[in-house]
């Protein structure tokens, strides 16, 4: 399954401590949401630090992939990590972040 793909890449394990794995929410619509099954909006989230040796990096117009290798120490989640998260926590479902954020 696509999710246990995602959460293979995650090498910081504090992120997916405690996390169910077992089982994802769907999406029903009641009387409160219209029917959509969604209420709300939540984000998912990518972020690096900069810092001096990024920043020389990024004058030399590097590549999405560079970038990612130069800022692994960072351990920070890509987006489709961050989704899958949200998505085993129950915030919102597998098909909603494969709408918004390319699950590659
Ligand atoms: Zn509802």
């Amino acid at each position: 399954m696509k999710i246990d793909e995602i959460l293979v890449g995650i090498t910081d394990g504090s992120y997916i401590k405690d996390l169910q794995t077992s089982s994802t929410w769907k999406a029903v619509g009641c009387e409160q949401c219209n029917n959509i099954g969604y209420k709300g909006r939540i984000g998912v989230f990518e972020a690096i630090r900069s810092d001096e040796s990024l920043e020389e990096l990024l004058k030399t117009n590097p590549s999405e992939r560079e970038i990612r290798k130069a800022t692994k120490s960072q351990n920070i989640l890509s987006m489709a990590e961050d989704g899958v998260i949200k998505v085993l926590k129950g915030m919102t479902s597998y098909e909603e972040l494969e709408r918004v954020v390319e699950l590659e």
